[in-house]
């Protein structure tokens, strides 16, 4: 893990691609979780390498000292708050079932019998699927990133899609993609700054402090107006 010190450097590792809270844009990182860390970083006097992979790859990633801090639109689980503690939550999410727009024979859970669900790799949806995947009798593909994933469902190889509800919505805002939501939204959760387990507390209490700073100051509200209609 990183030690203290002004100027210390933090290798923080990213999702590749999961507009609106990271992206590329012009070559450069951006987004909400992006605009967040970056003025955490500055507000408590530290330095960020960013490190974009799968997010399948970040837990893993931060349990081999391969990373220090990870950001990724990541929710807050019991599951993995056996292996990393958690910021602050920074953001309310959950999961919504998406659909091709022209398909009107799903509209919940009950529609998936023998139906292709397509997940994202190390993800809640990912957990969603399996646990539910019994119950519901269908079958279950997984991808490494959410572009991917909007892609089979988009093409008609899978019928249904796990997404947080925020990346969805933007999607389809901001894309050309055939794919709309249905239903209730299937679970509720929110979205925390993750550092190995045990080992970062100073860290941590960096992270807590500067997200405090942007909340008090109107920053985090302006952050998330920029990327997300009021
Ligand atoms: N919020 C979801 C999770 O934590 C998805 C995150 C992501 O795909 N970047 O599993």
């Amino acid at each position: 893990g990183g030690e203290s010190g002004e100027g210390e450097s933090y290798r923080v590792g990213i999702d590749t691609t999961y507009p609106p809270f990271e992206f590329e844009d012009a070559g450069e990182y951006t987004g909400i979780d992006i605009d967040l860390i970056n003025a955490i970083a500055e507000n408590q006097g530290f330095e960020i390498d960013f490190n974009p992979m799968d997010f399948g790859g970040i837990i893993p990633a931060l349990q081999a000292d391969q990373l220090d801090v990870a950001i990724a639109g990541m929710s807050i689980t019991d599951e993995r708050k056996e292996i990393v503690d958690f910021s602050d939550p920074y953001f309310d999410a959950g999961l919504s079932l998406v659909v091709a727009e022209d398909n009107s024979d799903i509209t919940s859970l009950d529609d998936l019998e023998g139906k292709t669900v397509a997940v994202k790799s190390g993800t809640t949806g990912a957990q969603f699927a399996r646990d539910n995947e019994a119950e519901y009798g269908y079958e279950i593909s997984q991808f490494e990133d959410s572009p991917s994933m909007f892609q089979e469902v988009s093409n008609g190889n899978a019928d249904v899609l796990l997404e947080d509800y925020p990346v969805i919505a933007y999607a389809i805002a901001e894309s050309e993609l055939a794919l709309k939501t249905v239903g209730e939204r299937l679970t509720g959760d929110q979205y925390g700054i993750a550092v190995l387990k045990g080992e970062n507390a100073e860290l941590l209490e960096k992270i807590n402090a500067g997200l405090q700073e942007l909340r008090d100051s109107g920053e985090y509200d302006e952050i998330l107006n920029k990327y997300i209609a009021e």
